[in-house]
């Protein structure tokens, strides 16, 4: 609810802003019909079944459920409060906060705290590129660049920094500004000894700041300055360091550059992906923008989904070595799971993509590097290769088995095919016999899966894997209930026809629920807005039957012998439901009175029986009446 704010500046800031403009910051979207879809951020899909409505102001995932208004959006999707959600959204339309409001005093604690440690990243991100760019401090670091190629333009763009070789260089800055110290480990910037010392954790380090989707700083990653002058601690020190895990830096929920990439990403429809933030930033200076690389570990479910909400294909740009390689195989994996199509840029055996643009140039990077990225079987069958060292006739026959267990996964039957006259041909051996033991293949691990897992169909190369389940169709009354819901959330006139005509109430719980809010929303005398009605509700499960109704695809008008036909239906159901006990009661004392032990017994079954049947007749032809 509003808290502390009026409903009526609630109103205006929601007025004010586009619910699709804010989710497409997130989402990738495409009009269909009246609506937008695309893929739900808030739970792992391959089709989309997002649904943003411009003209009601609200978005519905059919799939998992959520549902609301601009606000529920930017609270489920950032984890906001509500009051953090307006403010946001506020300040995008341009429109002043009310100034009776005291910020500071009604932010929870953890809400302050988080405040603190962004306010202090972003801080120390500009300080750490003040001593690189303007002291003398930097300039060891400051030469290493120009050397490793970097232009002062890109420097300043990805706000690139040096920390210098001190223990208290940033304590002591943050601490002269009132930061808690306690409060700087916990976010990451300070360390705290076994003794008690709290020191600097980044020292003579090139900086590399991250920042979140919105483009905050979050952490930063350091790269180590070995220098002529390095001190014995150095030595001892990795090469890279990474901020910790804290309240503001998940690794595996965020992306290096993704801000910054995102727009080219969607322009190109692609995404490159790197394992090193050097390699983004070289990419991103030879001209390629759309570069975003993970967080010193290993690529997760979340970042995949995060690229797939953004683009459908990834290119992956790891190191040539046997490392990088291993890291490429686990990464298709992921990224296949996620619905992405995968291509692998080949990069030399050694190199990683920073040195290769560095001694080839952008032009070679894009014609030798990108455009040969290869399909994942292509991939698969090379890295197969190189670790398979074939001497003799088993180890061929060891790798050609191998070899067909990737290609058999391939949907397409032509793809399928020239995969294997390559082998052939590499391998002089037949056509004719390696389709016959892919086939023979195949059907083993048909047999040996008895999991519903989705394996390709070899006779057929369209929607295979898809399960088609016969969905059961909701009882009638349940349907009415749904159809009265929607209307009524548009229509207060609708809305108190129900209340009055509906002697029994809505038989689904959740739907009784919904019709008492309404009411009561009504009666408070709010208007007639299925987005203000959802934001009204404060229940998180009602809010989303609510979207879920609001988004459903039904005609403008409705004439009151619909709505009549729908009150009929719900004002039914009991009636039916006590018909339909009654049948099964007769059907029992039929089936007794048959098998009876004597001729009174079954004279006594079938009297009750008739009794019942005249019950039925008189509920049926209530029924007729209506
Ligand atoms: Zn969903």
């Amino acid at each position: 609810m509003a808290g502390p704010y009026s409903a009526d500046f609630v109103n205006r800031v929601r007025a004010a802003v586009d619910i699709v403009d804010v989710v497409g910051e997130y989402v990738q979207l495409r009009k269909s019909g009246r609506s937008f879809v695309g893929l739900c951020p808030f739970h792992s899909e391959k089709t989309p079944s997002f649904n943003v409505n411009a003209e009601r102001q609200f978005f519905h995932c059919f799939g998992c459920g959520a549902g609301g208004d601009v606000f529920s959006f930017l609270m489920k999707m950032e984890q906001l409060t509500f009051p953090e959600a307006l403010h946001k959204l506020a300040e995008r339309a341009g429109i002043e906060l009310p100034m009776t409001h005291a910020k500071e005093d009604d932010d929870p604690p953890e809400n302050r705290a988080k405040q603190a440690m962004l306010s202090a990243h972003q801080l120390v991100g500009k300080l750490y590129h003040y001593v690189l760019t303007e002291t003398p401090y930097g300039k060891e670091a400051m030469t290493y660049l120009s050397k490793r190629g970097l232009s002062p333009q890109t420097i300043a763009d990805f706000q690139i920094g040096f920390a210098p070789d001190s223990w208290d260089f940033v304590t002591q800055f943050l601490q002269k500004r009132g930061f808690s110290l306690d409060q700087m480990v916990e976010a990451g910037l300070l360390v705290k000894s076994e003794t008690g010392n709290i020191f600097d954790r980044f020292r003579g380090r090139i900086m590399f700041p991250i920042h979140d989707s919105q483009g905050n700083i979050i952490g930063f990653g350091g790269r180590l300055l070995e220098t002529a002058s390095a001190s014995r601690q150095q030595a001892k020190q990795p090469k890279y360091l990474n901020s910790p895990e804290s309240p503001l830096f998940n690794k595996s929920a965020n992306l290096f550059n993704l801000h910054r990439a995102r727009p080219f990403m969607r322009k190109r429809k692609q995404a490159l992906l790197f394992e090193g933030y050097v390699d983004v930033v070289s990419a991103w200076q030879a001209g390629f923008h759309q570069g975003i690389a993970t967080l010193g570990t290993a690529l997760t479910e979340q970042q995949a989904r995060i690229i797939r909400r953004n683009v459908e294909q990834v290119v992956l740009c790891y190191d040539g070595d046997a490392a990088g390689q291993e890291a490429t195989a686990k990464a298709i994996h992921i990224l296949q799971e996620a619905g992405l199509i995968v291509r692998v840029a080949p990069l030399p055996q050694g190199t990683d993509p920073d040195d290769y643009i560095r001694q080839h140039g952008p032009e070679a990077f894009s014609q030798q590097v990108l455009l040969q990225a290869m399909p994942v079987t292509a991939f698969r069958l090379k890295h197969l290769r190189a670790s398979h060292v074939i001497q003799d006739e088993t180890d061929q026959a060891r790798f050609i088995e191998k070899a067909l267990a990737i290609v058999i996964e391939l949907n397409s039957p032509v793809e399928r095919d020239l995969y294997l006259r390559q082998l052939a041909e590499e391998y002089s051996i037949s056509l004719d016999t390696l389709k016959w033991e892919a086939r023979r293949l195949y059907k083993q691990q048909k047999n040996n899966s008895h999991r519903d897992k989705v394996s390709p169909a070899w006779n057929n190369s369209i929607n295979n894997g898809k399960v088609t389940r016969a969905k059961t169709l909701p009882p009638a009354y349940h349907t009415a209930e749904r159809m009265l819901l929607y209307y009524m959330m548009r229509n207060r006139h609708i809305a108190e026809r129900v209340q009055t005509e509906c002697n029994a109430s809505f038989q689904v719980d959740e739907h009784d629920a919904l019709a008492a809010y309404l009411y009561a929303y009504f009666a408070e005398g709010h208007p007639e807005d299925p987005g203000q009605f959802i934001h009204y509700l404060q229940d998180e499960s009602l809010k989303q039957l609510a979207s879920g109704l609001a988004m459903m695809e039904c005609k403008e008008e409705v004439s009151d012998q619909e709505i009549g036909d729908y009150i009929k239906q719900v004002n039914h159901y009991p009636k039916r439901a006590e018909l339909e006990r009654l049948r099964e009661e007769q059907r029992s004392l039929h089936l007794q009175a048959s098998s009876a032990d004597s001729e009174e017994a079954r004279r006594e079954l079938e009297i009750q029986a008739a009794v019942i049947g005249m019950k039925i007749l008189e509920l049926e032809n209530a029924l007729k009446e209506g």
